[in-house]
């Protein structure tokens, strides 16, 4: 039961913390894998990778700690740092960044007693090779590495031999490339002696402060997205092994599966009075019932975010942009019902405020004492309950869904928005 509380908790409200921090917790053990995603908005492989490993992933022993978007607004934008570079901020940082705040929340939380091992995603340009082969095969190349800033920790820190964990999980990944030139290498930047640059970024904070910590570059240069992922998840999976963290997938992990569950955008619940399927939707929908301020979004995929323009609301799951809500201002109504009676292919039946209603031929909502039912493309002149409804009688131009079959169905009361239903002709 505390899994599943857990595991759910990746639903946020758009005003709240500033970092989303997904906790997949077993016990008071301080093994804890903690994996930081998208401090790089333009590095997708990264963040969708965490993103599945917090919806399709259950930890069975020790815990995980996942960061799915550590760069909210960059990855929106699909830009490394709208603020500048993110990574080079953990060394000192101008009181005026806009990034303050989400650095500081980012140290606590690596620093936090719990966590044992840092990994931070980033898709990486090129191939890293020992020698120059070309501009895409060669020393200065980020792509296909487990990266270190240095040999080893204090010896007394588990997870301390660096070098021997990347290289572990190097030969293990390489057991499983997809292609031949997509083979993983070790790259060690010696951080303290050679790269100053890096001497501003997460893991050398992390390693600095004698928190073992790695980044993972998939790269920039494979052909897809779910290959980028593909490679993230299993170098994720193999820290997880050399950790004794258990853990099981319910998807056997390949190319195609990923890219069926990167297409699921899952749900959206708006102020708990609208339920949205974001798959299929419509690039914009217009009069959208919302308050002026104060919303609340509830996504179920943890990279669901909302951006705010003057007057529209901008969905995004990563750095896809979904739908826009051109919204109606309402106040919202607290004394509403909870269901709704309908009559639909000619059967009487209750439906929870905010359901998704399937109909064959015609359905009916029965009317209820003062309250006004606006069915949105069909056209009457009062309230629209106790009239049959059927396909061909709504204006297609109003669903919601790209396929033509959706519509909302909303409910007012003393003028102000209640709640919204779906109906979905079959
Ligand atoms: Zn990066």
């Amino acid at each position: 039961m505390l899994k599943l509380f857990l595991a759910l908790l990746f639903s946020y409200a758009i005003l709240e913390a500033n970092i989303q921090l997904i906790k997949k917790e077993n016990d008071d053990s301080n093994t804890t894998l903690l994996v930081i995603a998208g401090i790089h908005g333009d590095e997708p492989g990264g963040y969708f990778a965490a993103s599945i490993l917090a919806t399709n992933y259950t930890i069975k022993s020790k815990n995980l700690w996942i960061v799915p978007n550590l760069n909210k607004a960059s990855i929106q934008r699909n830009r490394r740092g709208i603020n500048g570079d993110m990574n080079r901020k953990f060394a000192k940082i101008k009181s005026k960044d806009k990034d303050t705040k989400t650095i500081q929340e980012v140290k606590e939380i690596i620093l936090s007693k719990r966590v044992s091992l840092v990994l931070n995603l980033h898709d990486g340009h090129g191939f890293y090779r020992k020698e120059n082969h070309s501009k895409i095969f060669n020393p200065n190349a980020w792509g296909q590495t487990c990266v270190i800033d240095q040999c080893k920790l204090d010896p007394n820190q588990p997870f301390g031999n660096l070098s021997d964990i990347a290289i572990e999980v190097k030969n293990n990944l390489n057991k499983h490339v997809l292609e031949e030139h997509h083979s993983f290498n070790v790259k060690n930047t010696k951080t303290k002696f050679d790269d100053e640059a890096m001497q501003l970024s997460l893991t050398y904070f992390a390693v600095t402060n004698n928190k073992p910590a790695f980044a993972i570059e998939s790269s920039k240069n494979l052909s897809s997205l779910y290959q980028k992922v593909f490679y993230q998840l299993l170098a994720i999976e193999e820290f997880m092994k050399i950790m004794g963290i258990e853990y099981k997938k319910d998807f056997i992990l390949n190319e195609q599966n990923i890219k069926k569950i990167i297409h699921n955008y899952g749900n959206l619940l708006i102020n708990s009075v609208i339920s949205l399927n974001l798959n299929n939707i419509k690039k914009s929908l217009s009069y959208f019932p919302l308050q002026s301020s104060s919303n609340e979004f509830k996504f179920t995929h943890p990279l669901g975010s909302v951006k705010r323009v003057r007057d529209k609301f901008i969905i995004y799951i990563g750095n896809k942009k979904v739908t826009t809500f051109y919204p109606q201002y309402f106040d919202y109504e607290d004394n509403c019902s909870q269901s709704y009676i309908y009559v639909i292919d000619g059967k009487k039946r209750v439906f929870d405020k905010t359901s998704e209603i399937y109909v064959t031929d015609d359905f009916k909502v029965v009317s209820e004492k003062s309250t006004r039912v606006n069915i949105i493309g069909f056209r009457s002149k009062k309230s629209e309950s106790d009239i049959v409804v059927s396909y061909d009688s709504m204006n297609k131009r109003f669903s919601i869904d790209k396929n033509k079959k959706t519509f909302r169905v909303e409910f007012y009361k003393n003028k102000k928005f209640c709640s919204m239903q779906l109906v979905h002709f079959k």
